[in-house]
């Protein structure tokens, strides 16, 4: 197997269950923090198993031993959109392989919250069945990044080279997932969404205003004589980030 081989690579959609619950029963007899399709806890070292898995199945351990740049992974818990992301050192001209440097950044989030809504939770077009799979699935769409930047230097997931790759190695047929955000989840529970009126105290007043975005904390604009924030018919707000659990509908 050498690096032109791995954008050549194509399994049918059969091959593909497979390698991809055989990984799953892997991951799981392996990994100290996953025993099961949900994810509570998750380390660095299960990226890595992952990844040991992935190579050996998919890429018939082209990684093990040929790649020869750093490739790391880490957890965030700061993602809020994007469940993955590939980093990399820019491609400068003359880089050599042994200086490529990659990193797969999972959002974790997105895993532990997996059961909070009750819904199909598509990814890559694929409707996974709990979070372990959801889990795959984001990750084998790193994989295609990792393998497109390690192969061509390049890597968009609009562009038509990436999504040939990914429905040959992996069978995605898009590139989005539908997991929960927090957002979403927020809404949900407490019924909240933009646009809503609502009051909070604060300081022992009564505020009201409207809800502007919500994430974590909801963002209420309040009208306000004094605020620095004017909407086109001139009235004047000021904003306040309210915990979701605080606000009241009104
Ligand atoms: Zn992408």
């Amino acid at each position: 197997m050498q690096i032109k081989d791995l954008l050549k690579i194509q399994y049918t959609p059969q091959e593909i269950a497979e390698k991809r619950a055989e990984i799953r029963r892997l991951l799981i007899s392996g990994s100290s923090n996953i025993n099961s399709g949900e994810i509570n806890r998750i380390a660095v070292s299960d990226l890595e198993l992952l990844f040991e898995y992935y190579d050996a199945a998919f890429f018939k351990g082209y990684f093990r031993k040929y790649f020869p740049g750093k490739l790391r992974f880490s957890l965030s818990t700061q993602m809020t959109r994007n469940a993955g992301k590939t980093n990399y050192l820019r491609n400068l001209p003359g880089l050599r392989p042994e200086q490529e440097d990659y990193e797969i950044r999972i959002g974790v989030n997105f895993f532990f919250n997996y059961n909070k809504l009750q819904r199909n939770k598509a990814v890559n077009g694929i409707i996974t069945k709990d979070a372990l799979e959801a889990l795959q699935l984001v990750f084998e769409h790193e994989l295609v990044h990792l393998i497109e930047l390690h192969c061509c230097r390049k890597s968009s997931c609009r562009k038509e080279r990436f999504k040939t790759l990914a429905k040959q190695l992996f069978g995605h047929l898009d590139r989005y997932h539908h997991l929960p955000t927090e957002k979403e989840i927020a809404a949900s529970r407490y019924g909240f969404k933009s646009g809503d009126w609502v009051c909070f105290s604060h300081g022992g007043r009564k505020q009201t205003g409207i809800i502007y975005r919500i994430n974590k904390r909801a963002t209420v604009m309040v009208p306000d004589g004094e605020g620095i924030f004017q909407d086109q018919q001139g009235q004047k707000y000021s904003k306040w980030y309210v915990p979701i659990t605080a606000l009241e509908k009104i």
